[in-house]
């Protein structure tokens, strides 16, 4: 692309990806989730371009990029512009202050592995243009805006924790936060001497869009069913344990599955909310492995390949815990690992992944880290 041979950055953005600690699926659930961001990022630069309304974006990663034009951004063929355009077309609906620029990006942060790499693409790009046009956009508001992006362009019905953690996260702790009241607390996590080692399965199973959907599909159904019975309830976050043992004759069967999974696991977030202040190390590991037996077996969003790295974490001492994190069907496995353990259980995993599923496992430590930044360089 032309633009790219006088490029002179004005600003630099940085745009985390995140784990989520516990609390899978409970976000459109109106429910609680427990994120941060990592150390894991893309980084975009920026530079007004002095047109009214042409600009250019360049991903470095996929070595690809295109150029649109402000007055007409409709979406793409193109899965990863949707991103960009659908961000831009959001900010339009709130500001007519946007103007030309080009932008390149660059991440280190795996795509498709529940990592939230469209969150920190969709934050980046909503940060970056805050800064470079002075738009006045509150965080909560870019973080907004950017789920509704995904929503209408990228085409998933997610709810706000990707979004919400890429820019809101603070280095050292997790948010506990409330997908309904959007309120959060910061909960310091100081899990030493464990570490947070995840194992990138490197499968991205092609469903996860459209079962990331019927999930949230399955969900309002039972909703609905159970509001038969209790008409004040209006999702699923507000239903207790009892609620659903009163509707279960009324659940088809995999609609209470589904429930039930979002019931417990909105309660473990909670639950291992009070362990990591009390530090109870081993009650965090325990709560991995229930939610991951839930994601599998009720919620049906894990894989074999997942399923077979949560196992074999369970016959090491040195691991306390592990789970699938993210939205499902592959990514990564989140594991809870004693300092002097990680070097003999990565070795041996990643042995055993091989010889199952010849595949090079990817294994990496992440810690919580802080949310999106800009850097001003002219
Ligand atoms: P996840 O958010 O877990 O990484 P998604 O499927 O939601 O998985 O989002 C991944 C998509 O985001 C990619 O397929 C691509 O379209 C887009 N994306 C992420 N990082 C980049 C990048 N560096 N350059 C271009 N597109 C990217
Ligand atoms: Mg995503």
């Amino acid at each position: 692309m032309e633009f790219l041979d006088s490029f002179k950055s004005e600003l630099e953005v940085v745009s985390p990806g995140r784990i989520n600690l516990i609390g899978e699926h409970t976000d459109y659930n109106m429910g609680y989730v427990l994120p941060t961001a990592i150390e894991k990022n893309i980084t975009f630069n920026f530079k007004k371009n002095g047109t009214p309304d042409t600009c250019s974006v360049y991903s470095k990663t996929f070595d690809t990029g295109f150029e649109f034009n402000l007055k007409e951004v409709a979406r793409s063929e193109v899965e990863w512009r949707n991103y960009i355009l659908g961000v831009v077309n959001e900010i339009q609906k709130r500001t007519d202050q946007l103007q030309g620029f080009d932008c390149i990006l660059e991440s280190n942060l795996p795509t498709g592995s529940g990592l939230s790499s469209s969150a920190a693409l969709e934050c980046g790009l909503a940060f970056g243009l805050n800064e470079l046009f002075n738009l006045g956009l509150t965080k909560l508001e870019m973080v907004q805006l950017s789920q509704t992006a995904e929503h209408t362009y990228a085409g998933t019905q997610c709810g706000i924790m990707d979004q919400f953690a890429s820019v809101m996260s603070k280095e050292g702790h997790v948010i506990l936060l409330d997908c309904q009241s959007l309120e959060s607390n910061y909960i310091p996590i100081n899990l030493q001497p464990y570490k947070i080692i995840l194992l990138n399965t490197k499968v991205s199973h092609n469903l996860a869009t459209s079962e990331y959907n019927v999930r949230k599909k399955e969900c309002e159904e039972g909703v609905e069913i159970i509001q038969r019975k209790y008409p004040k309830v209006r999702s699923l976050r507000e239903v207790t344990p009892e609620i659903l043992d009163a509707c279960k004759i009324d659940l088809p069967e995999v609609i209470y599955k589904r429930c039930s999974f979002i019931v417990a696991e909105n309660k473990r977030v909670l639950d291992m909310t009070e362990h990591l202040k009390k530090n109870k190390l081993e009650q965090v590991g325990k709560l991995l492995y229930e939610a991951h037996e839930g994601i599998s077996s009720y919620y049906e969003v894990s894989c074999p390949e997942s399923d077979f790295l949560v196992d074999f974490s369970k016959k090491y001492d040195a691991v306390l815990g592990a789970r699938q994190t993210g939205g499902g069907f592959g990514g990564c496995t989140l594991n809870i690992v004693h300092q002097n353990g990680v070097e003999a259980f990565i070795k041996e995993a990643s042995a055993a992944y091989k010889s199952k599923f010849d595949i090079e496992l990817e294994p990496f430590e992440v810690k919580p880290t802080g949310g999106t930044s800009a850097k001003e360089l002219v």
